[in-house]
Formats: C-alpha cells, sequence, structure tokens
C-alpha cells in the first residue's frame, strides 16, 4: 500500500482525543475537499508502496498500542484488510477514519466516520475539474449504514457556517440507530485561531442537537504541519 507518513503523535480529535497514538497515513484518496488539510495524499498524493511487515516493524517502534489508520482515504488501499487483521494480532487498539464512501470489512475498534458536507465541494478549485466528481461521490448512504450497522462508530463533521447544521440534520434523518452522541462537530479551519474564532458558536449548536464538539487538539499543539 502506499504509505505517505507514519509517525507518533498525540490522537487530535474525536473521542480518543489525547491519547498517544501512532498514525499511519495512507495516500490516495477519491475524493478533492476544498478545504483539504492533506493535499498530499489526495490532490498531490506523494508516498512510497510498503508491504505489511514494514509497517507493522514501524508500529511496534512507538510505546502505544493505539493506532489510527487516517489517509487520504484508508479504505481505498490495497491490504488494508489484511493490516488491520495483523495489528489486531498485535493487541493494537485501532481507529480507522474514513469519508465512508467505500466499505471494506476491516477489522477495528472505533470506526470514525467524517462525511463530507456541500462545504466541502471544490468549485472554484483547479478550473472545478474535480466538482462533480466529489460532488457525486461525497455521500454515501448505504456504506454509512453498513458502518453503523457492524462497528463502533463516531461520526465527525466539519463545519464552516451556520447553515451546515441543517445538512448534518438531513444526513442523520437518513440513517438509522445514530445516537447524537456518536455524532462530533468540528470547526473547518487550517489554524488554531481559525478554529477558535467558530468555536463558541458552534458548541451553541451543538448544545442544541446534543451533538459533541470536538477541538482539533494535534493543530493547537502543532500547528497543520506533517508528522503531528
Ligand atoms: S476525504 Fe480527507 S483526504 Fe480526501 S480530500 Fe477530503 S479531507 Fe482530504
Amino acid at each position: 500500500m502506499r504509505i505517505a507518513e507514519i509517525f507518533y503523535s498525540v490522537q487530535g480529535e474525536g473521542r480518543l482525543i489525547g491519547v498517544p497514538s501512532v498514525f499511519i497515513r495512507t495516500s490516495g484518496c477519491n475524493l478533492r475537499c476544498v478545504w483539504c488539510d492533506t493535499p498530499y495524499t489526495s490532490w498531490r498524493p506523494e508516498g512510497e508502496q510498503w508491504d505489511i511487515d514494514k509497517v507493522l516493524r514501524e508500529v511496534r517502534n512507538s510505546s502505544s498500542r493505539f493506532v489510527v489508520i487516517t489517509g487520504g482515504e484508508p479504505l481505498l488501499a490495497q491490504g488494508i484488510e489484511e493490516l488491520t487483521e495483523a495489528l489486531k494480532k498485535n493487541g493494537s487498539h485501532i481507529t480507522i477514519e474514513t469519508a465512508a464512501t467505500i466499505f471494506k470489512p476491516v477489522v477495528c475498534d472505533l470506526l470514525s466516520m467524517s462525511p463530507k458536507l456541500a462545504n466541502s465541494t471544490p468549485w472554484n478549485k483547479a478550473g472545478g475539474k474535480y466538482a462533480r466528481m466529489h460532488e457525486a461521490a461525497r455521500l454515501n448512504f448505504p456504506v454509512m449504514q453498513s458502518f453503523l450497522d457492524g462497528y463502533d462508530c463516531q461520526l465527525k463533521f466539519v463545519v464552516d457556517q451556520a447553515a451546515d447544521f441543517e445538512e448534518v440534520r438531513e444526513i442523520l434523518a437518513s440513517l438509522k440507530h445514530v445516537d447524537p452522541a456518536q455524532v462530533l462537530v468540528m470547526a473547518q479551519g487550517r489554524t488554531a485561531r481559525q478554529i477558535h474564532s467558530k468555536a463558541k458558536w458552534i458548541v451553541e449548536y451543538c448544545k442544541q442537537h446534543g451533538y459533541g464538539y470536538t477541538p482539533r487538539l494535534h493543530i493547537d499543539l502543532y500547528g497543520n504541519r506533517r508528522g503531528t
């Protein structure tokens, strides 16, 4: 599989925020979010081919059993099912971070879905050439439902303005068995300042709906940098 980077850091978002974790970041994505903060896995994918043994050796170098498989879109990666099985045999706690547009029967302890809202569509980027593809692919309800039915899930939404909450509500209304406590909202932004500037009104909306607000701890600690 093509790997952009493997690094040891701290989970910055969601239910396991603050937990020291090894991050396996695959390269390649079927979406092109306009605000993507890892363009080296999507708009301009980078990275080398790694076999599973090499990935496992790198993971064993860290002192945490918590592993986060992220991307890009990790469910595109060849051999992802085998990797998750091997990590589980090694005793890892596995989180998979996915946009939930592709289903694969991976092994994991936490399936972290981040369905992409309309605010992600790149209508004015790269001459708009990826916009229709992105728009057609960004929400896949059967895939989301399969994950919800078979895994322990959290749903993370990236919100940019108040109107985005209406889209979140519509998406959740199309899915079964979602507890609002599984839903986490985070602010769109590349810097701590941008994120903090939206936190207050987002928290107020979260309070109305019973959703959680998630900060982005890694941005607070390190800024938007690779390997963090
Ligand atoms: S799904 Fe994730 S990796 Fe892919 S373009 Fe969107 S933000 Fe970037």
